[in-house]
């Protein structure tokens, strides 16, 4: 009796291990988040400005985690989709720029897709416009919350979602937007050029500036009134922080792009900050502990989301 019962608790044990090693292998990481900042936003990348040599970088960094993820090159040219953007607040000799979207696809063989979205360009050193220092030019912007947290959260839900060993209802198709800060350029650009037709969009999620949860005003979710469907999604989702919802479908970030396209959006936002715009939004002054928390709740929103038949949509204003 002795050993069967050590045996079976040992079963137990294994089955126990066997059931959650891969699902806390895929589980949304503080650690993962932080690195992906601290990279993109470090003094080496020189605020990932439209056109500069540092923002390849960033773009290869991004290629490089999806293919380690193992999603499928879904951009124009392999991950890649490029496009010109043009410097308009500023005269600067080299105004017009190539700029890049890097697209991978999780392909789970569904009729219709989720699309996942962050920028990843910034404002470079200052000479780009936008800056709000008013001795900005010539400094780093290094953008850590604007927006390499939202491009640390794109890397998280790919690697959760190709990792937790399920094939899910929908395909998920994770697109890091170039040129944003030049005018919502990328988003612009993918929307009119699509590499999956528009309509089979389930709906789009989209991280600009999630890594400064204020406890006071909570985390704003933006788009909500976009399909009638939303409601029903959030019902039973569970949340470490606190939240907000806003119906409106534009709003100044690439949601307002596939919005414009009659796709249903949220945008996911912490706000404004004084570092906001400025050289002096770093990666050590970003809560990762809220980021992760939003990342789990962005999960959960999208595992529920999975659940519906195809989103109907609704504009807002
Ligand atoms: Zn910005």
């Amino acid at each position: 009796m002795k050993y069967l019962s050590i045996s079976y608790k040992i079963a137990c044990t294994l089955l126990v291990l066997c059931a959650t090693v891969p699902l806390s292998f895929a589980q949304i990481k503080q650690q993962n988040l932080k690195k992906h900042i601290y990279f993109l936003a470090s003094d080496q990348m020189k605020g990932r400005g439209t056109g500069s040599a540092e923002v390849k970088k960033a773009a290869n960094y991004i290629e490089k985690e999806f293919k380690k993820y193992g999603l499928s090159p879904l951009g124009e040219v392999g991950y890649r989709q490029s496009f010109e953007a043009r410097v308009r607040k500023v005269v600067v000799k080299d105004s017009i720029r190539t700029a890049e979207n890097i697209i991978g696809f999780l392909d789970n063989k569904a009729p219709y897709t989720i699309v996942v979205g962050a920028h990843y360009d910034h404002l470079g050193e200052g000479h780009q416009g936008s800056s709000r220092d008013s001795l900005g030019v010539g400094k780093i912007h290094n953008g850590a919350d604007d927006n390499a947290s939202g491009v640390s959260g794109l890397l998280e839900l790919a690697r959760h979602y190709s990792s937790n060993k399920e094939i899910e209802k929908y395909n998920l198709l994770f697109i890091a937007f170039g040129a944003e800060e030049l005018g919502l350029i990328g988003s612009k650009y993918f929307t009119e050029h699509p590499t999956i037709p528009l309509e089979n969009i389930q709906w789009m999620l989209n991280m600009d500036m999630i890594g400064r949860y204020n406890p006071e005003n909570g985390l704003a979710i933006i788009g909500y009134g976009t399909s009638s469907k939303f409601p029903e999604i959030f019902e039973g989702i569970q949340s470490e922080i606190k939240f907000y919802t806003s119906r409106d479908g534009s709003g100044g970030s690439d949601q307002t792009s596939f919005y414009k396209k009659n796709i249903p959006v949220l945008f996911f936002h912490t706000g404004g900050h004084p570092d906001y715009h400025k050289p002096s939004d770093d990666a050590d002054k970003i809560d990762y502990p809220s980021l992760r928390a939003i990342l789990e709740l962005e999960r959960q929103i999208i595992d529920h989301s999975m659940k519906q038949p195809k989103m109907d949509f609704q504009w807002t204003n």
